[in-house]
């Protein structure tokens, strides 16, 4: 066992929501701060509270009523790293969601960004981790409201805005829907993701990459229940955002140990290992390292082969992925 080692080691993680890293301790404090009363989405021992993935959603929106501006985005935004960096991670996308930052209008959404991307140059200088934003629609708001979100997105393309990528809930509408917001983000020269294979099974996933022409897939497990659409994956080179912690937490799966993520490793499926909203999935990715090195017995060096290959999925350019493959080996 090497548990203790696995932890320590230099981290990249490519699917994680900003809002759904928020510490319990960071949303309660802002509540407070504005008299707004959410007490009902926590435990008796601060956690988050909630049934299900639909009754999580319900939660996480109300969590977000207490971002009210762009300085609350650039104080959650440090909360947030300051999370990501304890656990090693060198180098973090993170979902941005026009949706909770001034409503998808254009003018506020430049306001919140610009506090999120001051929060990140402060983060990369005193704590060593990077930061680049996916912009992401939310696929239960429905395709009209995706258009605006991914307008935003385009709008703001460059070096911290570098992808799209819909998150939501993944029974609501058809991902063909969304095509319109995927061109756009595609025309502004923005990578692309969806989360697919979470919720619904292989066709998602078939879809995701058919309809959208996503080269990432969020979760995206499912998968698994389809050996052909596997070898498709493996020889597209498609990765995988799996987040086994959030699928375990989720009842997807049973535990680590029933996991897919070894076997589509094994299958020759580019997979990555994510925390998605670790403190309501109780997780960190130091723990996510630990519970796959006690699941599969993953040594250094396989944990090492899958950092980088989360590296070369990042959407950030070629300059920064030279600095972080240096952490790396270091
Ligand atoms: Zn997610």
């Amino acid at each position: 066992m090497k548990g203790h080692n696995v932890r320590e080691l230099p981290k990249v993680e490519l699917h994680l929501h900003l809002e759904g890293g928020a510490p319990p301790t960071f949303i309660k404090g802002l509540a407070r701060e504005k008299h707004i009363d959410i007490g009902g989405i926590f435990n008796e021992d601060g956690s988050y509270r909630f049934s299900d993935f639909w009754n999580f959603l319900k939660v996480y929106e109300a969590a977000c009523t207490t971002l009210t501006g762009p300085e609350e985005f650039r104080r959650l935004t440090l909360a947030v790293l300051e999370e990501s960096a304890a656990s090693g991670v060198v180098y973090t996308e993170a979902f941005l969601s026009p949706d909770f930052c001034g409503g998808r209008d254009l003018g506020a959404w430049r306001e919140y960004l610009a506090a999120i991307e001051e929060a990140a140059s402060e983060a990369e200088r005193t704590m060593g981790i990077t930061l680049r934003g996916i912009v992401t629609p939310i696929r239960h708001f429905g395709p009209e409201k995706a258009r605006e979100t991914a307008i935003c997105a385009a709008e703001t393309a460059g070096d911290f805005v570098v992808g799209l990528g819909i998150g939501g809930d993944e029974k609501a509408g058809e991902l063909k829907d969304f095509a319109w917001s995927f061109d756009c983000a595609r025309e502004a020269g923005l990578r692309l993701t969806a989360h697919a294979g979470e919720w619904k099974g292989p066709e998602e996933v078939r879809a995701a990459v058919r309809d959208l022409g996503v080269e990432r897939i969020g979760h995206g497990v499912r998968a698994i229940e389809d050996l052909a659409l596997v070898d498709e994956l493996a020889e597209r080179g498609t990765v995988l955002e799996c987040c086994p912690g959030s699928n375990v937490a989720l009842g997807i799966y049973p535990g680590f140990r029933a996991h897919p993520i070894s076997e589509l490793d094994r299958r020759g499926v580019k997979v990555t290992i994510n925390t998605d909203d670790p403190p309501f999935f109780h997780t960190t990715m130091a723990r996510e390292y630990e519970m796959l090195n006690r699941a599969f017995d993953w040594d250094d060096g396989q944990f090492r082969r899958l950092a980088t290959q989360a590296l070369d999925a990042a959407f950030c350019d070629a300059d920064t992925k030279a600095k972080i493959a240096n952490l790396l080996e270091a």
